[in-house]
């Protein structure tokens, strides 16, 4: 079982899964065997609320599918604290801004389930 496990098991059911320190309660990811904080292994693993703000972003110059619309990549900060790397979807680049309020939404790419990020508040 890897590190990781969870995160993708928890995207196949459609929850975006986190880990936090088990004595500490400091959150974290992307998901590690130990806590960067108090060095405890103990672990549990809680839901995100799925919102987030965006903190960063840049157009992908290489979209790995021929066929795909150049992708944005965006660091995000999720409402629970911790950053995430993931791409913004149905978002004009030229709309996109620092602190702008997204939430996650899950598609399947290639038989994998994959967090994806969208405009909060906009129903599918
Ligand atoms: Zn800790």
């Amino acid at each position: 079982m890897r590190d990781d496990d969870f995160f993708w098991d928890g995207a196949r059911e459609r929850r975006l899964l986190i880990q936090r320190c088990g004595e500490c309660g400091q959150v974290r990811h992307p998901p590690g065997p130990m806590c960067g904080r108090c060095q405890s292994v103990a672990v549990d693993i809680v839901e995100c609320s799925g919102r987030a703000k965006v903190e960063g972003w840049l157009v992908s110059k290489h979209p790995t599918r021929p066929d795909d619309h150049p992708r944005i990549v965006a660091r995000l900060r999720l409402d629970e604290g911790v950053a995430m790397i993931s791409n913004l979807q149905g978002i004009a680049l030229e709309d996109i801004r620092e602190g702008l309020a997204v939430e996650v939404f899950f598609q399947e790419i290639d038989g994998k389930v994959l967090p994806q990020f969208r405009l909060a508040g906009v129903t599918a």
